[in-house]
């Protein structure tokens, strides 16, 4: 890759590198480490992004954004992950903000753009319900007409860090006429707000990310509804397929793989080590071959949506592929704690390997299984990529 780079990339690769070097020094990355909820640090690495200008790459300009060209995107992502820099918190910089300046009013735009770049306002998305996920568009929290306000009731479910958020976006049900998907609004709700109830979710991780968010007779503003009412499903529907196009996570699986192979080349006993058996060595090249394949294809999209196009079905093969290759890498690593309980590599105790490697191992597999659901399960994509195929809507 490095060959086809441009004097300016090289140029702009020394910068993104300088930065890096500098601005996420060992304190911010000891307490951004592994996948804990520090929100005081993830703030604080947000608003170093903010302060040189780069916390929202895929912004429009005028906005915020950055201007860098694909190449550039792909330059920062690539330095980004190969140092484990933990991505900005979507829900906010990628997910609602491409609503808001797409299809927000002026109003809006100037209330919540500015604190979302700035990291002032941390958001979540308020789509799932118990009930509706897969089938999203039969939601049935309502919001119903109370002056120059809704009065919203129901609840969301899957909710990530609602325990951190100080707004929710939500899809909403404003009418039972016609079909399903015509009667839904997209509502931007303060988590301030009275009747809203945050209970905790713990997942087979032990981790707390997920909840539940309860409304109770809230009131919201419809000047909070973005665009007209019962139109949420389209604003949604954009929204989706930029979630998608993220959710490939190629770079993040490449970093894991360097960091299974730089365990598998620790020698064990007689000096050999996991990577001198052709049965594992076929293994990682098998996820190498297909990251990379999986790399042009992300490349591909990207550069059809810097030329204007909104990322479409493409967006569902990429997670498809992107969330079984982390899967894939995941068990690999399962595999190879296995295999050292019995072979300790030589350079290392017990102890040592676990905290080294066994139990980050451990932990990404867990929360691994969840990646094929999130961001729409990957049956649902299937369905997505045969309508497509097949001319079907
Ligand atoms: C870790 C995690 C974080 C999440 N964060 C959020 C969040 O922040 N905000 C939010 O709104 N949601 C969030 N979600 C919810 C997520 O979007 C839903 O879990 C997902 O859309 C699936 O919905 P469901 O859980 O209701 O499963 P269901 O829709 O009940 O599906 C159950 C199973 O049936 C399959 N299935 C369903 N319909 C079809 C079909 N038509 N054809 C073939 N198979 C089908 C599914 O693939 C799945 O295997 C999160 C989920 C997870 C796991």
């Amino acid at each position: 890759m490095d060959t086809s780079f441009s004097p300016e990339d090289l140029a702009f690769r020394d910068e993104v590198r300088a930065f890096f070097d500098e601005a996420y020094d060992d304190d911010i990355a000891q307490r951004l480490e592994g996948r804990n909820n520090n929100k005081e640090a993830i703030i604080e690495w947000q608003k170093r992004l903010y302060a040189k200008g780069w916390v929202a790459p895929g912004w429009p300009v005028e906005h915020g954004g950055t201007g860098w060209n694909s190449t550039q995107k792909f330059i920062y992502e690539t330095e980004r992950t190969s140092r484990g820099i933990r991505d900005v918190v979507p829900f906010g910089l990628t997910m609602v903000a491409p609503v808001i300046y797409t299809f927000g009013s002026e109003e809006q735009k100037a209330k919540f753009l500015p604190r979302i770049l700035q990291s002032e306002d941390w958001w979540c998305q308020g789509y799932s319900e118990p009930g509706s996920g897969s089938d999203l568009a039969s939601l049935k929290t309502k919001a119903e007409r109370d002056g120059d306000d809704y009065i919203v009731n129901g609840a969301k479910i899957w909710t990530t860090y609602a325990q951190n958020a100080d707004w929710i976006f939500c899809l909403v049900r404003t009418s039972n006429e016609g079909k399903k998907q015509q009667g839904i609004s997209f509502l931007l709700i303060d988590m301030k707000s009275e009747g809203i109830k945050v209970n905790p979710i713990v997942s087979i991780d032990n981790h707390h990310s997920l909840n539940e968010v309860e409304f109770n007779n809230v009131r919201v503003p419809i000047a909070n509804r973005i665009g007209e009412e019962n139109k949420g499903w389209t604003y949604a529907k954009a929204l989706l397929a930029h979630e998608r196009t993220g959710i490939a996570g190629v770079p993040d699986s490449m970093r894991a793989v360097a960091q299974a192979k730089k365990f598998a080349a620790k020698e064990i006993n007689g000096g050999k080590s996991l990577l001198d058996d052709p049965t594992f060595q076929k293994r990682i090249s098998d996820i190498e071959i297909e990251l990379m394949a999986l790399e042009y294809t992300e490349l591909r999209v990207l550069a059809s949506a810097a030329a204007g196009s909104a990322p479409g079905p493409e967006s569902s093969l990429l997670k498809i592929k992107g969330t079984e290759m982390q899967q894939a890498i995941q068990n690999l690593m399962m595999d190879m704690a296995a295999h050292y309980q019995g072979v300790l590599p030589n350079d290392l105790s017990a102890e040592q390997l676990g905290h080294e490697f066994g139990s980050a191992a451990r932990q990404s597999f867990m929360y691994g299984r969840a990646a094929t659901i999130y961001g729409g399960s990957n049956e649902v994509q299937k369905n997505i990529i045969a309508k497509a195929v097949l001319g079907l809507e």
